[in-house]
């Protein structure tokens, strides 16, 4: 029994804040934790700035879709769940990821959620789990599943330690630096090839 745990920005849709921010021409939107370590402050700051703008879910929804899956990632999708089962595992909301979950063929997310008012604007966030990644993983392998995960950046290195295998893809400089223990792909067929790879090595040991 085999899942592939998949990060979901950066890895199959663009950074969706930076994305967001690039196609509203809201700059202060283009904060993150390394400007703005504490997370609640970020997302507070966030909030404020789409409500300042009066921006509510609906018309956030509206850009997301348009921004699309990144070239090849609904192929790349399409492609895996025939052979495993895939899960997504993601530091995004819900209600931000429907549009481009809608484009990937719906596969399963587990992510944080929004709060909206009678209005549409957001007004809170939940976080439906801390270090949701990491746990994630660690209950699937209770539940003895094969796990191989994939991800970019510094929130996916729990997951990819847990997992029984994890993947690097498209990683800045400094992450692949800093983690030399995952291998790095930069395509779709190359982190392809090393889930499949990774998913022989644990049959046969
Ligand atoms: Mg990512």
């Amino acid at each position: 029994m085999h899942i592939v745990c998949l990060d979901l920005e950066g890895v199959l849709v663009p950074e969706i804040w930076i994305e967001f921010a690039a196609r509203t021409g809201i700059p202060e939107l283009r904060r993150t934790t390394r400007d703005e370590p504490d997370y609640d402050k970020l997302m507070r700051y966030r909030l404020a700035i789409l409500a300042g703008n009066d921006l509510g879910l609906p018309d956030v929804q509206k850009v997301i879709a348009e921004m699309g899956p990144l070239p090849g990632a609904r192929e790349f999708v399409d492609a895996l769940r025939e052979s495993y089962q895939l899960i997504i595992l993601s530091d995004t909301f819900y209600e931000f990821a429907r549009p481009l979950m809608r484009q990937l063929g719906w596969p399963t997310l587990f992510c944080h959620s929004l709060e909206t008012d009678r209005r549409g604007m957001l007004v809170d966030y939940h976080l439906r789990l801390p270090d949701q990644k990491r746990e994630a993983v660690r209950r699937l392998k209770e539940l003895r599943f094969m796990v191989v995960a994939a991800g970019d950046s510094y929130n996916d290195t729990a997951m990819l330690s847990e997992a029984h295998a994890g993947i690097l893809f498209r990683p800045p400089a400094n992450v692949a630096e800093q983690f030399p223990q995952f291998p790095v792909t930069q395509s779709y067929d190359d982190l392809r090839a090393r889930i499949d790879q990774a998913f022989a090595a644990c049959r046969s040991r």
